[in-house]
């Protein structure tokens, strides 16, 4: 932010930028920018700088903890329904907390295990309603995250597909921080699973959502089609590492 720039136009600008890095990304890769979401993560910023986002053009969001989505939530409702906008659960669900999530949000995410996958299903036939769910697989490997292993989740899905109270819609996967060339393996690793997962059971699994502030390029170039994106998008003091 310049000294004579406000935090709304502050917004207008870095949407654009990330709009066109986006474009860019695409175009290298021969995919066509159309084919890629844009979820805006709230998480470290209020109610005020979502606003903004808003005015600024942006229509998904995302929350990583259910007390505070449902906060935001509550805060945002007339704007959120004004704009036709929504949430998404991205961050470590509970299987306790589940209630403040299924049927309030566009999309979970943060499926890391059969057992919360049964867990959602369950509470989403009380709710009478289907959740649109993503598997999370951690790719990389790395014992600091959760998820499914690539097999487990292979392995998971013919099952997952039976339960009624959740569609799953795709994979999900975080990149090792700091680290292009592993990043970009995980996103290609993420991309061959779902090929793999498509082959075995016909499902479409459309979705892979992968790509954050600091890799979201590298994650287009090897196919995400969903970039969640926190720093990038809400902090004016955000230092991209560079294109690439
Ligand atoms: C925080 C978070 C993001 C966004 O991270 P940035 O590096 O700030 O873009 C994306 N996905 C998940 C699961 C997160 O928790």
């Amino acid at each position: 932010m310049t000294t004579t720039e406000s935090y709304e136009q502050f917004s207008v600008r870095r949407r654009e930028e990330i709009l066109e890095r986006i474009c860019n990304a695409a175009q290298r890769a021969g995919r066509d920018p159309q084919d890629i979401s844009l979820v805006a993560v709230s998480k470290t910023v209020g109610a005020d700088q979502v606003r903004a986002a808003l005015q600024a053009g942006w229509r998904h969001f995302a929350e990583n903890r259910p007390q505070e989505l449902k906060k935001k939530l509550s805060e945002l409702s007339d704007e959120l329904a004004a704009a036709q906008a929504s949430f998404d659960m991205i961050g470590n669900l509970q299987t306790n907390k589940i209630n403040l999530v299924v049927g309030k949000v566009r999309l979970i995410h943060s499926i890391s295990s059969e057992h919360l996958a049964q867990a959602v299903a369950l509470r989403s036939q009380v709710h009478e309603v289907v959740s649109r769910v993503l598997l999370e697989v951690n790719v990389s490997g790395e014992e600091s995250k959760s998820g499914f292993t690539p097999q487990e989740a292979f392995d998971a899905l013919p099952r997952l597909m039976e339960l009624e109270g959740i569609s799953v819609e795709g994979l999900m996967t975080m990149a090792p921080a700091h680290n292009p060339d592993a990043a970009r393996r995980t996103f290609s690793g993420l991309r061959e699973l779902a090929e793999r997962m498509r082959d075995a059971t016909g499902l479409e699994l459309a979705t892979l959502s992968c790509g954050m502030s600091d890799d979201f390029e590298i994650a287009i170039e090897e196919g995400s089609t969903l970039v969640r994106l926190g720093r990038v998008a809400f902090d004016p003091g955000y230092q991209s590492l560079g294109k690439q």
